[in-house]
């Protein structure tokens, strides 16, 4: 399973299956995804866990190249993105056959095809890809960066309908101007996809949600180590002329939730007037924390922030192994939560997809 990079360093053991043999090696594999221009430093972040990277953008397999043959051990993937942005290439636009050329050169993981970006109802693009996608290979898995509206009870059942046709593995990348499996519609679309596809589907560019998608029977997951790679902005959604330096978002384990730095910090800052005091909530035990006190992500490095945040998903992705301990990861949260209420008058509200994933009659 390990060492299919080093693998393709000796072309010797090249074998013809060495594409299926590759794909199933992702099987329930938490990657992380970083943008080509910080493959660099968040190299070993991708290395940590033993998941795998996802390098992403125009530049993914120029970086990619740089790097892979030094971490043998790390499955290693490249996302050009080029669904994304305000320039977005449409999902009829023909994949460019020397981006998937190159991958079967790097002996990526699996070959990511260079998909434009499927639109409401836009069947005439989701059919290209799953077409092109076909002819591209064994190999190959289909990148469908899909707008919100194909998880839909109708549209998920051509969706669903496209993929079994077409046999085609399939990787979402789900469009959101904040989060995309925050409701209830979307993820129940989603559950029913991977419970009704006859082929791997896996998520790109997605965030906790992801541990639930695998529980629920996706083949991995790809975590975006920034903000902006947690999911698919809408094109025209680019903000202000001159924005703000991104803020900064660390996981509190407890909460399982991604929350601003500066706001853990404020909690930390109530917490410590408390007279009982439960320090267990505001230390992490991951290693690159080593149970400090979670105020300290404010200062620290962005390669320890991401290390923390990776940290805590492979845990997660550990205790998770199916919808049962999913539900059950998401209830504890929501219980600290009350508890956090309760304990520091701290009105933080739990994030929208605990409630989405949990069945509506178990609430
Ligand atoms: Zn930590």
């Amino acid at each position: 399973m390990e060492g299919q990079i080093a693998m393709g360093a000796t072309d010797a053991r090249r074998q013809p299956d060495d594409g299926d043999r590759r794909r199933s090696d992702l099987t329930n594999r938490l990657l992380v995804q970083v943008p080509a221009a910080q493959a660099d430093d968040f190299w070993s972040v991708g290395d940590q866990g033993g998941g795998g990277i996802v390098v992403s953008g125009a530049r993914a397999l120029f970086a990619a190249f740089g790097r892979a043959r030094e971490m043998p051990a790390q499955p290693v993937l490249v996302d050009r993105r080029r669904y994304s942005g305000g320039n977005r290439a449409s999902g009829t636009a023909r994949f460019d056959p020397s981006w998937i050329e190159q991958q079967r050169d790097l002996r990526t993981a699996v070959v990511l095809t260079d998909s434009g970006y499927v639109g409401q109802g836009d069947q005439k693009a989701l059919t290209s890809i799953l077409e092109q996608a076909g002819r591209a290979g064994d190999d190959v898995c289909a990148v469908l960066p899909l707008h919100l509206s194909w998880l839909a009870d109708r549209r998920v059942e051509l969706l669903i309908g496209e993929l079994n046709q077409h046999e085609v593995p399939a990787a979402l990348v789900l469009e959101h101007r904040k989060d995309p499996l925050a409701t209830q519609y979307a993820v129940n679309g989603l559950k029913h996809l991977l419970d009704e596809a006859q082929v791997p589907v896996s998520l790109l560019s997605t965030d906790i949600s992801g541990v639930g998608a695998m529980a629920h029977g996706a083949a991995w997951a790809a975590v975006g180590i920034t903000s902006a790679l947690r999911h698919l902005y809408p094109a025209g959604n680019a903000g202000p002329p001159f924005p703000p330096p991104p803020a900064r978002y660390a996981i509190v384990p407890k909460l399982m939730t991604f929350m601003n730095v500066e706001r853990i910090a404020e909690g930390w800052a109530r917490a410590q007037c408390n007279e009982d005091l439960i320090e267990d909530l505001w230390r992490c035990d991951c290693v690159e924390c080593g149970y400090r006190t979670m105020d300290r992500f404010v200062t620290c490095t962005g390669l320890s922030l991401a290390a923390h945040n990776i940290g805590v998903l492979d845990d997660l992705h550990q205790k998770v192994t199916g919808p049962a301990s999913w539900e059950r990861a998401i209830k504890d949260a929501l219980d600290i939560y009350g508890l956090m209420q309760d304990e520091y008058r701290l009105t933080w509200r739990p994030p929208e997809f605990m409630n989405a994933w949990l069945p509506r009659f178990r609430r």
